[in-house]
């Protein structure tokens, strides 16, 4: 049998944290909902489209939102909700295929090359798939299909909101070639205000530009994203079967000292990791703090083959320490981050923050036999707080810990295309 033409679908939902309130919420349909931004120093995590149309963004300060929709309705993030709709819109994807590479809550690579034979087209397959979620999560997804996870991905942003669209062979240097380079996959703000010294603004001059001058110019880095300007992209969907970590960050929108804001973010973070280990009934030992600090390392002369990569200059920590047994407990995984936070005595703004758990495995394995039962009370307090958050709303319940606003919801799985 021939090899099955390579089709990639990129599917994300719409607005995702705040088409969910707007859902669960009737009386908030057609009204601007913005999710995140409940206290004067969260930030905005998701923004119906009402609430766009007065300008605001996702990872916009909440008092700039608050300024620009005064009327909106401003909501607290309900992760352990989000996590467990996503869960349903992870298993209409697995009726399309198994190879299925989750990048975040609500967005997802499916490798569907293998069962294009069941459909009249990709455009059949989009559109099925589209409507199983309507039908069973009543939310919009959007949704790409390309040769690559690259074109699929742009053309599913380009199609929003809930849209479809199918980039046929031989047309993914032309539909890229307009867009603004910052676009285009690797490429932050200092990649491209770099390129536009070249005079590079948009994909297409990217994909036009001298190869042997990219090279002497940029390296090997300079012909990667060259070749992805020009729509080429082999790397494959990896299913993340058996996830090795879990983990959340965020970059805030001015950087931080203060050691209230940092425990903030780590707590929210910590609540989300364990949400989600709770959801892939997984459990981790080691919890990993990441700091970016905020001050740029001395010289001036980027480091070879560094030209264009993003923030290369900003120094990142990271910090460890691996429990007697694994948890999926928020207060234990924010306990052990803010212990690391405080042994680094770092006394300097950082810029990001973010913690990881790794050293996974599944919930139900045999553990070690615990002396103080104290994990056995956490374990009974995890699931029950997802039940209760999941019925009333994460405003019902408060444990030991003070619950901040949500920095962002974003998540840290976003890989490059390449990797
Ligand atoms: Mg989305």
């Amino acid at each position: 049998m021939p090899e099955p033409e390579r089709w990639i679908l990129h599917a994300d939902m719409d607005a995702f944290y705040a088409s969910v309130e707007q859902r669960e919420r009737p009386e908030l349909r057609g009204k601007p909902v913005i999710v995140g931004a409940h206290s004067a120093r969260g930030v905005v995590s998701a923004a119906s489209y009402e609430a766009r149309e007065y300008g605001v963004r996702s990872a916009m300060p909440g008092f700039r939102a608050r300024e620009l929709c005064p009327d909106g309705v401003f909501l607290p993030g309900r992760m352990d909700l989000y996590v467990r709709v996503s869960g349903e819109v992870h298993r209409i994807f697995e009726e399309f295929t198994d190879t299925i590479q989750p990048l975040a809550l609500d967005e997802a690579f499916l490798d569907v090359g293998g069962s294009m034979h069941l459909f009249a087209g990709p455009e059949q397959l989009g559109a099925q798939l589209k409507a199983r979620v309507a039908e069973r999560t009543q939310l919009d997804i959007s949704v790409g299909l390309a040769s690559s996870k690259l074109v699929a991905k742009i053309a599913c942003t380009l199609s929003k909101p809930n849209g479809l669209k199918v980039v046929p062979r031989g047309s993914e240097r032309a539909l890229l070639a307009p867009l603004p380079i910052r676009r285009l996959w690797g490429v932050g703000p200092v990649a491209a205000q770099r390129l536009a010294g070249w005079n590079i603004h948009t994909v297409g001059d990217l994909a036009d530009y001298d190869e042997r001058q990219l090279f002497r110019l940029a390296g090997e880095r300079g012909l990667q994203l060259q070749r992805w300007a020009r729509g080429r992209d082999d790397s494959p969907v990896v299913s993340e079967r058996v996830a090795k970590s879990c983990g959340e960050e965020n970059t805030f929108a001015s950087d931080v000292s203060e050691r209230e804001q940092v425990s903030a973010a780590i707590t929210s973070h910590s609540e989300t990791v364990a949400a989600r280990l709770r959801a892939m009934r997984l459990r981790g030992r080691t919890v990993t703090l990441k700091i970016k600090l905020a001050r740029r390392r001395g010289g001036k002369v980027p480091r070879v083959g560094s030209m264009l990569d993003d923030e290369p200059d900003y120094p990142v920590l990271s910090r460890s320490k691996t429990l007697p047994s694994p948890t999926d407990d928020a207060k234990q995984i924010r306990d052990v981050a803010l212990k690391l936070w405080d042994a680094s005595a770092l006394g300097e703004p950082i810029r990001l923050i973010g913690v990881t758990l790794s050293n996974l495995q599944p919930a139900d394995a045999p553990r070690q036999l615990e002396l103080f039962g104290e994990q056995r009370k956490a374990d009974e307090l995890g699931p029950t707080l997802d039940a209760i958050v999941r019925r009333f709303g994460k405003g019902a319940i408060r444990r030991a810990v003070d619950e901040p606003e949500k920095t962002t919801l974003s998540l840290t799985r976003k890989v490059p295309p390449g990797s």
